[in-house]
């Protein structure tokens, strides 16, 4: 796996391929910085060296058209104040304009190229349109982690044209390395904690990491459709019947392979979907009609907090209930707090895909655990067991 390490950049251009995606507000300033940081360092070691950078990201879905809301150009002073050094703009990231601001760059200067999805080929992966953007750098660098699951122009195709002159970024070789310390390369027990909304978006991933962990939390709405198959009377609570034969062949599969399977036996239930609802503890396989489960109860938090802390890896997506609303965040703060806990006593946390990222960033745990994520669809596609095309057209 090449990183930035096999490469001196003195007198190069690295075009660096990142996930400045940042959200803006209506006065198109950068509400959420954290994906323009997360590429400071992969652009610091390029200056360092004594080369130059060219970076190209997307911003939001212009559809394929120059659209002024979506130009990169709002979050050029950004950029700048991040990474500590001054960055030009060029107004289109192909043709006469790019072209001379890259020949106009010296050692030391970063230019930012505009949005690449103001060009359809960028998304239909088109070879000519990679081949212009490839004649603007000699070595190629990808650090966008959240787009590697896309086989677009700038994420894969144009790494064909830098045989060797080809590699991850500081950001996206972090990513790989947590997932295989997960998957691969991981101190047992190995625990897998799964949440969120539906059994039908992770099933892919349920199956995938059967065969790599020891422990399984199914947690959130996702765990009323295993109560249910089970025979549990589980209330209004959120379920996917058509999802119940696979659920039990799911616990057919954990049991086959040897994997604890750990479901809440109680939740906090309310009487209505909303943070100002009157709830009560059931135990889960009792919830009454006109009650839905809406977090972990207290006995599930010590249970799952006793299985975290006999475990040496961790990785948990999805929440454990409706975080989102006060009165049902506690279940998920509680495991954020094993984790924790865990992490402390030399266990590897990573925390991805989604709204757990969210989550831990909310309740203020992402500095606690070993490593947050900063791709969603990316790393759902990762713990699925799939091959990233960004990620195999550096490694080809
Ligand atoms: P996901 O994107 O699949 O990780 O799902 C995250 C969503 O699941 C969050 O918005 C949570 O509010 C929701 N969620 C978690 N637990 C429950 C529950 N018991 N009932 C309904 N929604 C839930």
């Amino acid at each position: 796996m090449k990183t930035l390490n096999d490469f001196n950049f003195e007198n190069k251009k690295a075009i660096i391929r990142v996930d400045f995606n940042v959200p803006l507000n209506d006065k198109f300033e950068v509400t959420d910085a954290t994906r323009i940081e997360a590429a400071k360092s992969t652009i610091i070691k390029v200056l360092e060296d004594g080369g130059s950078c060219v970076l190209m990201s997307h911003l939001g879905r212009p559809k394929g058209g120059v659209n002024d809301a979506f130009s990169l150009k709002h979050i050029v002073a950004k950029v700048k104040e991040i990474i500590g050094v001054n960055v030009k703009f060029a107004e289109d990231c192909i043709g006469t304009k790019a072209e001379e601001a890259v020949a106009n760059l010296e050692d030391g200067e970063i230019l930012l190229l505009e949005n690449l999805r103001f060009h359809a080929e960028e998304e239909k992966g088109d070879v000519a349109f990679a081949e212009k953007l490839s004649k603007l750098g000699d070595i190629y660098v990808n650090d966008a982690f959240g787009t590697a699951h896309r086989a677009h122009a700038s994420t894969t195709i144009i790494a064909q044209f830098f045989e060797d002159n080809k590699c991850f970024g500081n950001l996206l070789a972090r990513e790989i390395e947590s997932i295989d310390k997960v998957l691969n390369n991981s101190e047992r027990p190995v625990l897998a904690i799964l949440g969120g909304a539906k059994v039908s978006s992770k099933i892919t991933v349920i199956e995938n990491i059967l065969d790599k962990v020891d422990h399984l939390i199914i947690g959130g709405g996702m765990s009323f459709t295993f109560v249910k198959a089970q025979g549990g009377k589980i209330g209004n609570s959120i379920c996917e019947d058509d999802k119940m034969e696979l659920a039990l062949e799911i616990l057919k599969q954990a049991k086959a392979k040897n994997v604890q399977i750990h479901i809440p036996v109680d939740v906090v239930a309310a009487d209505d979907f909303s943070n100002d609802a009157n709830t009560k503890i059931c135990d889960i396989n009792e919830i009454p009609d006109g009650w839905e489960g809406v977090d972990a109860g207290p006995k599930s938090r010590e249970i799952f907090d006793g299985v975290v802390n006999q475990c040496k890896t961790i990785l948990w997506n999805g929440p454990l209930g409706v975080f989102e609303m006060e009165s049902f965040a506690a279940g998920t703060i509680a495991l954020g707090h094993s984790i924790d806990k865990a992490t402390k006593n030399g266990a590897f946390s990573l925390v991805g895909g989604g709204d757990s990222v969210a989550a831990v960033k909310q309740f203020g745990f992402a500095d606690k655990v070993s490593y947050v994520s900063t791709g969603g669809g990316a790393m759902l596609e990762m713990l699925e067991g799939k091959n990233l095309p960004g990620i195999e057209a550096i490694l080809k």
